[in-house]
């Protein structure tokens, strides 16, 4: 497969911004960038960061690091600024204004249309249905299409957020066959460690159409570090990073990410997962308990959609207890469901003590229109 075919021309013809830190190496004496002699700040931590030197745009260590987590040869790794960076590097590199299209399936992650939006590519919706099941009919003859704009990303989520549920692997090599060497096929996989089935990462070597998502804003508990990796087919990842900002990720950032995925970092993190599906599992019988919840989805990932019958209400009475829950209301195919995320015990806690407030907080308040209308 040749991904240049692919790309944007004005991407591979231009020549990315050469930095300092890029194309020397940063021993000696470095007087390349401009910066300043010295942190100015006696903490030791913050001297220790090197808190006056640009970083490395790709850290070999961080690089190497996620490459271990993840299992796949550090040359398949672009460390990114959160699944985001990722999605929004993806569409600027493939998508030409007015000409090229993503596909998404909604309802699924918000990001993937912002992005589309702002590169001016059109999106082609292949929504789920009644059941919030995803269409791998539709999605096939959707890509093989060839009657409109070129679909060059089709974006995948498994789990899906909001639905939770996960793409199996036999859809998985059906859709990866349809984009062939025609289109991406992006398997954002943000929420893959809450659940026991496994990443797609064994299919890179294979399939270079595949680009696959990965942060550390979820199961790593670090979603304040702005950290992913996008992981993909070298040639992809280079063309990715010249459109890359030249020192994306912060020092705090490198240094914080290396201490979390480091030594007892698994451990940490199999503790969080049990705990979070033990409070899942109490989430989903007590919500199968109350008689104003139609439907859940509890899905395989730290969170839960469930169809009330007052979606804004809830969200509303909740909040009013300092709670907050999602609102997917005016989500096409998803009206009056909410979508709760597991947090700790005490956070569950308050929330079934709010859940519990709920009918007779509805129908005080149905009461009270009533009376001044
Ligand atoms: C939360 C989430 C992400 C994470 O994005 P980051 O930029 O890495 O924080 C990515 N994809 C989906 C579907 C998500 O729900």
């Amino acid at each position: 497969m040749n991904v240049h075919a692919l790309a944007r021309p004005e991407i591979l013809a231009m020549r990315p911004y050469a930095s300092a830190r890029g194309t020397a190496a940063a021993d000696g004496v470095l007087l390349n960038a401009n910066e300043a002699p010295a942190a100015l700040s006696d903490d030791p931590a913050w001297a220790e960061m090197a808190l006056h030197r640009y970083p490395a745009p790709q850290p070999d260590d961080l690089v190497r690091r996620l490459a271990a987590v993840y299992q796949v040869a550090p040359e398949r790794v672009l460390v990114t600024r959160g699944s985001d960076e990722g999605i929004d590097l993806l569409t600027r590199v493939f998508c030409r204004p007015g000409q090229d299209a993503i596909v998404e399936c909604p309802p699924c992650f918000g990001m993937y249309r912002v992005a589309a939006a702002i590169q001016g590519a059109e999106v082609i919706a292949v929504p789920r249905d009644d059941g919030l099941r995803l269409d791998v009919a539709q999605l096939e003859r959707t890509i093989a299409g060839t009657d409109g704009p070129d679909i060059k990303l089709v974006f995948l989520t498994s789990p899906n957020n909001p639905t939770g549920d996960l793409l199996p692997r036999r859809e998985l090599l059906r859709l990866l066959a349809a984009c062939g060497d025609r289109a991406l096929l992006v398997l954002d996989e943000a929420y893959i460690e809450f659940c026991d089935a496994a990443s797609a990462t064994d299919l890179l070597d294979d399939y270079p159409q595949l680009v696959i998502l990965r942060t550390l804003s979820k199961a790593w508990g670090a979603a304040g570090l702005r950290c992913g990796a996008l992981l993909a087919d070298p040639a992809i990842i280079e063309l990715l990073g010249r459109v890359m900002a030249p020192y994306p990720l912060t020092a705090p950032a490198i240094a914080a990410a290396l201490a979390v995925t480091g030594p007892g970092g698994r451990a940490r993190q199999s503790r969080m997962l049990a705990a979070i599906a033990a409070q899942k599992d109490r989430l989903v019988s007590t919500l199968a308990g109350r008689d104003w919840v139609e439907r859940t989805w509890p899905g395989e990932a730290n969170f839960v959609l469930a169809r009330v019958d007052d979606g804004p209400g809830l969200v509303a009475h909740c909040a009013s207890s300092g709670v907050r829950i999602r609102d997917f209301s005016t989500t096409p195919g998803l009206a009056n469901c909410v979508r709760i995320s597991i947090g700790t015990s005490e956070d569950m806690q308050a929330l079934a003590t709010a859940l519990d407030g709920w009918p007779q907080a509805r129908d005080g308040s149905g009461n009270e229109t009533r009376a001044t209308s």
